[in-house]
């Protein structure tokens, strides 16, 4: 048996978002900024995803930019805004992913300084933290991510929200992982820049987009042709914007029963690994369905020696899962999210992360199988 459950690195695409893209591939061929019809009709194709984008998140099309994914969206709000609005101080947190932490990093080199929100044991943000930080640092940049990759905890970006525009901060959020999985309204949340990737919800890889707030301009990160109303230069990934819509469009449908569906599926792999592993605890707050987004559950196993293989032991076995970060998985370095939080280095970690297409048939597999590699540690006397 093979089961993927890795959706928080990529998700398989949805063969309707593959048919939605077919006639941008093979016959729809023109240049968009052509303005003969073969340029016009493809222009037509991306016009329509992003009013298909920015209708399901409530916003104006001319505050949607597509761009090659979330990191380019995340480091084009976050180097743009400090350069164009001289911002001088950051706020962060040190469990966002590196989309958003090695920018920030390198803005020290700058001058910039950067302050890192209090997190308590399980990762969660202490906002009378970032209360402080705001009110002893008016105008700064707020960057905190919607929901972690690695250990799905959620933040209330309502409250950052609401807090940012009290101590008139700006307030991006890496969204990549929570979007077209949550419902975003963009005129409820007080938020400057929210980004999506298309291959996290069922579209096509290398294509997302950045929502920037109709009272905020900024100039562009990618300098060149005037596509994307001037803001990103570069011929458009016209397929791949077709895709992504089409993606969103579906996710947006069906997002209750997928959810609800997911959810279950979270809660019996829950059950069965307590049943199944003497010891077994979960990282962040992974466990608790109402903090944490539904498609991850990061796992924490008891010390053991074979920790360091379980990856590949399962991997053997037809399972993939990943240890880290989405992106950087099969990398040797450890998990900068896991060092945050407090709890014993000596435990394994395993990050399973659900999608629609997973079953329950799938969850007992990698459950036994698990149980099966996972030998508790001999202590000698
Ligand atoms: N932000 C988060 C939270 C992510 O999980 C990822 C990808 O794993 C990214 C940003 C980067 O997105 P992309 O792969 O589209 O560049």
């Amino acid at each position: 048996m093979k089961v993927y459950f890795d959706n928080a690195a990529t998700t398989a695409i949805d063969p309707d978002v593959f048919e939605a893209m077919k006639p941008y591939m093979l016959e729809h061929f023109g240049n968009p900024s052509s303005i003969h019809s073969h340029g016009r009709q493809v222009r037509t194709g991306i016009e329509r995803s992003r009013k298909m984008v920015a209708d399901l998140l409530n916003a104006a099309p001319a505050e949607i930019f597509f761009t090659s994914g979330g990191t380019e969206a995340d480091n084009t709000a976050i180097r743009c805004t400090v350069s164009d609005k001289g911002i001088k101080h950051v706020i962060s947190s040190k469990i966002e992913h590196h989309a958003v932490l090695h920018t920030v990093e390198s803005l020290v080199k700058k001058g910039v300084k950067v302050s890192y929100v209090e997190l308590d044991d399980k990762g969660l943000v202490n906002y009378d933290h970032l209360e402080s930080l705001l009110k002893n640092n008016p105008n700064s940049l707020v960057t905190l991510m919607h929901a972690n990759n690695e250990i799905g905890n959620l933040l209330d970006i309502e409250r950052v929200g609401e807090m940012c525009d009290e101590y008139n901060a700006i307030f991006h959020s890496d969204t990549v992982q929570s979007m077209a999985h949550y419902v975003h309204d963009t005129r409820k949340l007080n938020l400057d820049f929210a980004v999506g990737s298309a291959h996290k919800f069922h579209g096509p890889k290398g294509v997302g987009f950045l929502y920037i707030n109709h009272e905020n301009k900024i100039h562009p990160f990618i300098h060149g042709g005037a596509q994307e109303r001037n803001m990103r230069g570069g011929t458009e990934n016209v397929y791949g914007i077709v895709g992504l819509a089409k993606a969103m469009e579906i996710a947006y449908s069906y997002m209750d029963s997928h959810r609800k569906h997911i959810e279950g599926l979270k809660t019996h792999m829950i059950e069965k690994l307590k049943a199944s592993i003497d010891g077994v605890a979960f990282n962040g707050v992974s466990n608790e369905l109402d903090k944490s987004l539904y498609t991850v559950l990061n796992v924490c196993l008891p010390p053991n020696d074979d920790n360091d293989m379980l990856l590949f032991n399962l991997d053997i076995e037809g399972v993939s899962v990943s240890g880290g970060s989405a992106c950087s998985s099969g990398s040797s370095i450890g998990s900068h999210v896991l060092a945050e939080l407090n709890r014993d280095q000596n435990r394994g970690a395993i990050r399973f992360s659900f999608s629609k297409y997973n079953t329950l048939e799938e969850v007992d597999y990698a459950v036994e199988k698990l149980a099966q590699l996972y030998q508790p540690e001999t202590t000698s006397a």
